[in-house]
């Protein structure tokens, strides 16, 4: 795990470097589906609720995190395209704004996915109407349920 990446990426959004802040970065990092709050807990028993929940509060401003729709009542949240791409040194990212990208939630195993290589397409509206946010959510068998 790219430590001085992580700690490159706190710097550069005006956030001092904390164990927290990295220990949770490195936990989106690590998993391939959003996350709750309710899973940070779990998965970071060392940090108290109140820093977890203010971590995620900080990285949404910042646009670390974006939140993920759900319906299941729970906020998931998903790590940034660019910032995943640029700490797995992936190529660079086909999505650049952290919202217009589709998420899957998978109807089988609960667990809800970012797609950032996949754009939500453009949605049109009746003249005089304005888009604030698009949040799509697709919901269908993920690759490890489809048979
Ligand atoms: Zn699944
Ligand atoms: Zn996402």
């Amino acid at each position: 795990m790219n430590t001085t990446a992580v700690k490159e990426i706190l710097h550069e959004h005006q956030l001092r470097i904390t164990a927290g802040r990295c220990d949770v970065i490195k936990l989106f990092l690590a998993s391939s589906y959003a996350l709750s709050a309710k899973d940070l807990e779990n998965q970071l028993p060392q940090y108290d609720r109140v820093t977890l929940y203010r971590t995620l509060h900080t990285f949404i401003e910042k646009g670390i995190l974006h939140l993920i729709p759900h319906d299941g009542g729970l906020a998931y949240f998903g790590l940034s395209g660019t910032i995943r791409q640029r700490l797995t040194n992936q190529k660079p990212p086909t999505a650049v704004h952290h919202s217009d990208h589709i998420h899957f939630t998978c109807t089988v195993c609960g667990r809800t996915e970012c797609l950032p290589e996949h754009l939500v397409p453009k949605i049109t509206l009746p003249k005089n109407y304005q888009i604030d946010e698009v949040a799509l959510v697709v919901k269908g068998q993920c690759q490890a349920c489809y048979k």
